[in-house]
Order: C-alpha cells, then structure tokens, then sequence
C-alpha cells in the first residue's frame, strides 16, 4: 500500500451549508467494461461524462464540463479522439443543464472534460498548473478564460489531508491537488448541506475503481501520466471511498449516476 496523508481524516456532515449539489451526465460514451476493468468483464457498458453542478449563494459552479454543440457539430473531439462513440442527448450538456456558471473547476484536461467549454465563452476555467502546459488547443484557450492553480503542498492550504485552495474562500468548496491521471489532475470536495461530495475525476473511472479494480494495464500504460502519483491518489481516494460515511465520491464515469 501507499501511504496515506498523516493528517487525513473524515470531514464532518455541515448541514448548515447553502450549498447544494447535483451529479449529472454532460454526454455519453458507449465501450465494453474490457476497456474499463481490469478483472475479466465483458459486454457493453455506456459510460456517463459526469459534471457536478454546485449551487452556490455566490452562484453556480461546476466542476468539468463534459462535451457539448461542438460535439454534435462533429468539431470536437479532434483526432484520434474522433473515433470514439461519444453523444451529447438534448437537454445535457452543461450550458443547457446550468446556464453559464461563474467558474469551471476541470478535474483535469481530457478532451471528454473539456468539451464544453466552446459554449461558455470567456468564464472562469480553473486547471492545474501543469495541466495548463499541454494538450489545451489553441482554439479553446482563446474561447474561455483559464487561470492555474499551483497545487503543491506548502503553496496552499490543506484539505483531506492534501494540497486545496478554499475556492469560495467560505469553506463549501475545495480544489484539492490529485496527481497521476494526469499531471496538475485536481479532485473538489464540495461540503453540502445534505452530504459531502468528493469529485476525483478520473483518478477513479468507475466505483470498482475505488475498491480494487483498475484500468486495463495497456489502457493505463497510455492515458495516465504520472503512475507513482496515480497509485498514492488512488489510494487516498479508495481510503475515503471505503472509510467516509460522511463522503458521497464520485468518480468521473460512474454509470450509476445516468438518469
Ligand atoms: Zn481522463
């Protein structure tokens, strides 16, 4: 095992919060669970591209933003992404679900967290520093204002026992610093009225993720960036999955959460 945070502990429930959450697919991609899983699964599987929606007092915030028109208009995804079986239904992609929200946090910078954004022209687009350094075409810095957050350890605060910035500045919402799946991948803790939820991007695909399973190793070996990083966020994500009654985590394609 990796070793956890010294500091890592349950959050307590905040029943007072005005905030409130909802989890929802912003697109669909349709794959077999042998591109997911790494225990033998067969058959189809549609795989949501989940976005948190955070109502906040200061306003909406949401957390990646799935695909959206540019999808539909067949301009995004760009090669060799293309070829993949992604579809944005009527009525889901982000701007249609919430309106323009005030800020976007991206877990991280695949394009099946970022397409979206085309529909929001200039808001605010929160990313890790080093996910700022790659793969973000030209196009898309030009369309959405994104602004980096150095999520090192002793730069900012702490949350969850690992590097946040209190986004709010009111504790409801984190931006916390998860590396692996992708270098600057970032995870948010959102302290809601009704629950805690801790959106871990694709640091976990799907909730077996968060008990034992793991991406297919030929799969891993191509999408995630920062492997020794991967295996110590995976395992503080797992270690709150399995241990935080408080914590709703919700892990970025989790088919449970389709409507
Ligand atoms: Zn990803």
């Amino acid at each position: 095992m990796f070793p956890l945070p010294a500091d890592l502990a349950c959050p307590a429930l905040t029943p007072e919060s005005p905030v409130s959450v909802e989890v929802a697919d912003a697109g669909q991609l349709e794959t077999t669970w042998d591109m997911v899983e790494d225990h033998g699964r067969q058959g189809p599987v549609t795989l949501p591209l989940l976005v948190g929606i955070v109502h906040h007092p200061g306003g909406t915030i949401a957390i990646d933003s799935g695909l959206g028109q540019t999808t539909r208009d067949g301009t995004w995804p760009t090669f060799p992404f293309n070829s993949f079986k992604v579809t944005v239904p009527a009525g889901t992609s982000l701007l249609e679900r919430a309106g323009i929200p005030v800020k976007v946090l991206l877990t991280h910078n695949h394009y099946d967290h970022v397409g979206g954004l085309f529909d929001l022209p200039g808001v605010e687009v929160w990313a890790g520093l080093d996910d700022l350094r790659d793969r973000l075409p030209a196009t898309l810095r030009a369309r959405v204002h994104f602004v980096a957050q150095d999520l090192r350890a002793g730069v900012v605060k702490q949350a969850l026992g690992v590097p946040a910035v209190d986004v709010n500045g009111d504790g409801t919402v984190w931006y916390l610093g998860t590396p692996g799946h992708t270098r600057g991948s970032a995870s948010v803790l959102v302290r809601a009225h009704d629950h805690q939820y801790l959106f871990v991007g694709d640091t976990a695909w799907v909730d077996s993720h968060l008990v034992d399973h793991r991406r297919p190793a030929l799969i891993s070996a191509i999408i995630d960036d920062d492997h020794p990083a991967l295996d110590r966020s995976l395992t503080w994500a797992r270690w709150i999955y399995g241990h935080c009654a408080s914590v709703t985590v919700v892990a970025g394609h989790e088919p449970r959460w389709l409507k």
